[in-house]
């Protein structure tokens, strides 16, 4: 598409996934970009999720179709855009019965999360009754299971694939670069920009307050925690939590788990850290399910970070939504919500809106 619009220059606050992938289909599309990060790319709530690129299969169940059907189509681009540093996996959700209303539920809901694939599925779920390998692993309550299928990534590898591409494309990357002022005129700091792109994750609010630009949405801080354990999983396991309010996920992580996530209301994105509520919570709730009990010992080490969850008017935030929201005044495009997973979508939408402007 380079060439058939005015090529611009953009300024980009913020890179995390958001804001390097808005660089990348930026670049392509010929504008002049630059990254202006207060670390280093990639190394804040980027580095720190469940590393799933998905659809959301438990969104399914306070009905946010489009987001899953968006989240399928990411995963999509992620799985055939870096084939090396993603996969796919299976998941498996354990049943105590089979004639439950949940596992109807599930079962259909699987299905339905297939059919929103559409020719992009990742493999068909399987139902599995009463499996003696399984029954060794996991605790003998849960003898039915049914799977699904989604995409893993390495995330520190596809940072390294991202920073090569940022490189061929010629994007400008000011890491060590904390932002101070910006306006909606088109000025960062002492620069010039045509545009700016605010993709400051769960900064974004706090940075509109602070140059006194209105926001149309509120950032809720949600901090999640994982732990890694030195246990090995061949597969992926999505179980009640010892709440049952959410699903915690052990997933293979190299020869270690990843056990997570927590979802914890903070008051501010900086710094989050894992609390002992949390990883008690972590560990009794992998100990209910699985038959190899572990402790504190077992934890290799852990990492929490803040989602950047758009503000709902559902008191509950676990059945909030995960869309992402772009907010344009003027010279400014700030950048609300969203999952690693969707970086491709919200790039896509901010290169339509810059590409068409100077046609209106
Ligand atoms: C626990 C947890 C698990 C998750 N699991 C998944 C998952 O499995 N799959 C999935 O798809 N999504 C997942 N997510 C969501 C995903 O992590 C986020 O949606 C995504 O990483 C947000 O990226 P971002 O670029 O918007 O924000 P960030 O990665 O936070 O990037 C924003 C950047 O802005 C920078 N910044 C802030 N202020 C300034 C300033 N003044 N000047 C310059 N730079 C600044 C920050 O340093 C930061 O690097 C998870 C999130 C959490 C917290």
């Amino acid at each position: 598409m380079a060439g058939t619009h005015s090529n611009k220059k953009i300024g980009i606050i913020g890179g995390g996934v958001t804001g390097v992938i808005t660089a990348i289909f930026l670049a392509q599309s010929g504008h002049h970009v630059t990254i202006f990060e207060k670390k280093e790319l990639l190394s804040e709530t980027s580095s720190r999720t469940t590393k799933l690129l998905h659809g959301g299969i438990r969104y399914l169940e306070s009905l946010q179709i489009k987001e899953v059907k968006n989240g399928l189509n990411d995963r999509h681009w992620w799985l055939k855009n870096f084939p090396n540093g993603t996969k796919k996996i299976e998941i498996l959700i354990p049943f105590k019965n089979v004639l439950s209303m949940k596992f109807i539920k599930y079962f259909f809901g699987i299905k339905f999360y297939e059919l929103l694939s559409l020719n992009k599925i990742l493999g068909k779920g399987r139902v599995i009754l009463k499996n003696s390998k399984l029954n060794t692993i996991t605790n003998t309550n849960y003898k039915n299971y049914l799977t699904f299928f989604d995409g893993a990534m390495d995330d520190k590898s596809l940072s390294k694939k991202l920073r090569c591409e940022l490189k061929d494309l010629e994007v400008n990357i000011f890491e060590h670069y904390e932002v101070q002022n910006f306006n909606v005129v088109g000025q960062i700091d002492e620069f010039n920009f045509d545009k700016i792109i605010l993709a400051a994750g769960p900064w974004t609010k706090i940075l509109l307050d602070k140059n006194n630009i209105e926001s149309e949405k509120d950032i809720d801080f949600i901090k999640g925690s994982h732990l890694i354990l030195n246990r090995y999983i061949e597969t992926g396991f999505m179980f009640d939590g010892i709440c049952k309010t959410r699903y915690v996920f052990a997933l293979p992580y190299g020869n270690n788990t990843l056990l997570g996530t927590t979802e914890k209301r903070v008051h501010s994105p900086d710094n989050p850290d894992i609390d002992n509520e949390e990883k008690d919570y972590l560990i009794n709730s992998f100990n209910l399910f699985f038959k190899d009990r572990i402790s504190e010992h077992n934890v290799i080490s852990s990492f929490s970070g803040v989602r950047p969850l758009i503000k709902s008017l559902e008191k509950d935030f676990h059945r909030s939504t995960r869309d992402f929201h772009i907010q344009n005044s003027k010279n400014l495009i700030s950048i609300f919500g969203g999952k690693w997973t969707t970086a491709p979508s919200t790039a896509r939408k901010i290169v339509t809106i810059i590409d068409n402007e100077h046609l209106s």
